[in-house]
């Protein structure tokens, strides 16, 4: 058991609402934990730390458990650095300061969760589905994107927002249409795709 655990979850909670952190939703984080236990997952790699919360949540979610998460965002990192150190979890947490797209791994991951740049998705999906175990699973937030995805573009005024909106769909379809991968997408938090290969 891991002391302090939910004094500092909830630290981290108001801390990500002062300074407008977009750690993840508490149905969807449920789902993730969920999701962990029920596959006994054992080695996860994250995209996109921002201070740690998921990779806290998860990697404290059983026994037997790691997870390596990189960010690029050098304040975020060390927030994040601390917020481990608080918990005593540097055996089971590997933070990584880097651009994901710079980071070459070789370990393989049963898990591998993608919550950062949103119009950076196909890439992190390419670029780190080498480094799936064959039967794991690629799990990527923010595929509603807050309900933006589901509504008329027309509505949409801001430019940039509706590019955005645009990457999210593209990335939708890009699993949609995958030919090795097979993708489920669940209703929680601020959308979720569970995307697992396809039998040969
Ligand atoms: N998973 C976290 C929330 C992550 S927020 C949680 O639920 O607790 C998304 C983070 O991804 C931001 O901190 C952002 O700086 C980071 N990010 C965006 N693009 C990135 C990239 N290309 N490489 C590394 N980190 C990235
Ligand atoms: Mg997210």
């Amino acid at each position: 058991m891991v002391e302090n655990l939910d004094s500092v979850i909830s630290e981290m909670e108001l801390y990500a609402d002062k300074f407008n952190v977009p750690i993840m939703q508490k149905d969807g984080i449920e789902y993730l934990i969920n999701y962990i236990k029920k596959h006994d997952i054992k080695n996860i790699l994250e995209i996109g730390t921002a201070i740690g919360y998921s990779a806290i949540k998860m990697a404290t979610c059983k026994d037997k458990i790691h997870v390596t998460t990189i960010e690029r965002d050098e304040q975020r990192y060390l927030e994040a650095i601390k917020n481990i150190k608080k918990l005593d979890l540097e055996e089971k947490i590997m933070p990584i300061f880097n651009d994901a797209l710079n980071v070459s791994l070789d370990d393989k991951y049963d898990l591998i969760f993608i919550d950062a740049s949103k119009s950076q998705n196909i890439k992190f999906f390419e670029k780190f589905s080498r480094n799936l175990e064959e039967d794991g699973t690629i799990i990527t937030d923010n595929m509603s994107f807050h309900g933006l995805v589901e509504k008329d573009e027309s509505e949409i005024k801001s430019r940039n927002l509706r590019g955005l909106i645009r990457k999210v769909k593209d990335y939708k379809e890009f699993l949609e249409t995958n030919k090795t991968y097979t993708t489920e997408f669940i209703d929680v938090g601020d959308g979720l795709a569970v995307s697992k290969k396809k039998e040969r």
